[in-house]
């Protein structure tokens, strides 16, 4: 068996299936609450119910989670419905009292990935445990950060581990509510096959109606698994309202997804396929949005140029741009003739918006 069979042996031991669906609402809100949607998501291909009891709120006065008073609304919710059940910990503390009421899965929170401090009191609570942990991304698009806190878990001997891509903190407004920023999760899933991702459209999205385009290119990306919210009353929920669904309308849009089989052979060449060509489509979504940024910026020297009267063409400035990225091409595998003729083509572009600056 290879190391990448190895640490996903638990997805297979435990039975979650694929890809692993986890669900459940952001917060354990009150005990028929939680009964009421894990009885939904029996009805959906959902594995394992996750409910937030210790809850991390960016700003203190928002409901700060029911705490261990819903250790044994999860158990119960085991016992009646079969569903593995996991709670975020972020606090040794947490790690004791989930130990204590057989929660099967731990998940650490984005806000806690990023300190290493946290994360080192935490793993070091699980010592001699064969949990399994689950390692959001952290808030800030930093990829040593987050392997750096599942270093940390393996270092004391935690083997069943687990990433969940949640995206990325921005000061600048997306529609997004964290950037996905699928480069950050493609650059982990190569450098650690073995460690099987999972995708939280809900927090990424944070709407209810990105769920599931952005599941789905988690799938295309070969994501292990999916970790939605989902709440008998959405609308009503004390935590992260717009983001949930009913388990309902969780089992639409899971039946609604395009699933990779990943161990039938015959697929696996498209399975293959499907995924790099999804990496070209992140790369080409970049390269366009990073177009029209260096666009946005040639406007605005054109304005500058037209209200002190200079001509829009520098082309001292312009020849050394093109044999500096000629150069840069060269060091990329790129062909100079294909540099020229790119940086023509941008250039071009750039010149006819700057023509169409008008005297304000
Ligand atoms: C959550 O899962 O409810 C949560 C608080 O997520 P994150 O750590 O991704 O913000
Ligand atoms: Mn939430």
């Amino acid at each position: 068996m290879n190391q990448s069979n190895q640490a996903r042996e638990w997805l297979r031991a435990m039975n979650l299936g694929h890809p692993i669906v986890i669900a459940g609402p952001c917060s354990a809100e009150t005990q028929d609450q939680l009964l009421e949607t894990a009885r939904g998501l029996t009805k959906t291909k959902t594995s394992v119910l996750r409910a937030g009891l210790w809850k991390p709120r960016t700003r203190p006065g928002n409901f700060e989670g029911v705490g261990a008073l819903g250790l044994p609304w999860l158990k119960r919710a085991k016992e009646e419905t079969g569903l593995l059940t996991t709670t975020e910990v972020a606090h040794p503390h947490h790690v004791e009292l989930a130990l204590e009421h057989d929660v099967d899965l731990l998940w650490i929170g984005a806000r806690t990935t990023v300190s290493p401090f946290i994360i080192q009191d935490i793993a070091d609570a699980l010592r001699g445990t064969d949990k399994v942990v689950l390692i959001k991304n952290p808030v800030n698009p930093d990829l040593s950060l987050w392997m750096g806190a599942l270093e940390r878990f393996e270092k004391v001997g935690i083997t069943q581990l687990g990433a969940i891509h949640r995206g990325f903190s921005s000061y600048e407004k997306t529609k997004y509510r964290n950037i996905p920023e699928w480069q950050i999760a493609i650059d982990f899933q190569s450098r650690r096959p073995d460690v099987p991702l999972i995708l939280d459209p809900s927090h990424m999205g944070g709407r209810r109606d990105l769920i599931f385009e952005l599941s789905q290119t988690g799938l295309d990306l070969n994501y292990d698994g999916l970790m939605i919210e989902s709440h008998i009353d959405p609308d009503n929920a004390w935590s992260d309202a717009a983001q949930q669904v009913t388990p309902e309308r969780l089992g639409e849009i899971i039946t609604a997804l395009k699933m990779r089989e990943t161990d039938v052979s015959t697929e696996e060449f498209h399975n293959n396929l499907d995924a790099l060509r999804a990496k070209i489509d992140v790369i080409d979504t970049q390269l366009i949005e990073t177009l029209g940024r260096r666009m946005g910026i040639a406007v605005q020297i054109g304005q500058l140029k037209h209200n002190n009267n200079v001509a829009i063409l520098q082309s001292d400035r312009w020849t050394s741009i093109l044999e500096r990225m000629v150069s840069a091409g060269l060091k990329e595998g790129l062909s100079e003739e294909f540099t020229q003729k790119l940086f023509k083509a941008i250039h071009q572009e750039s010149i006819n918006q700057q023509k169409s600056i008008k005297d304000s």
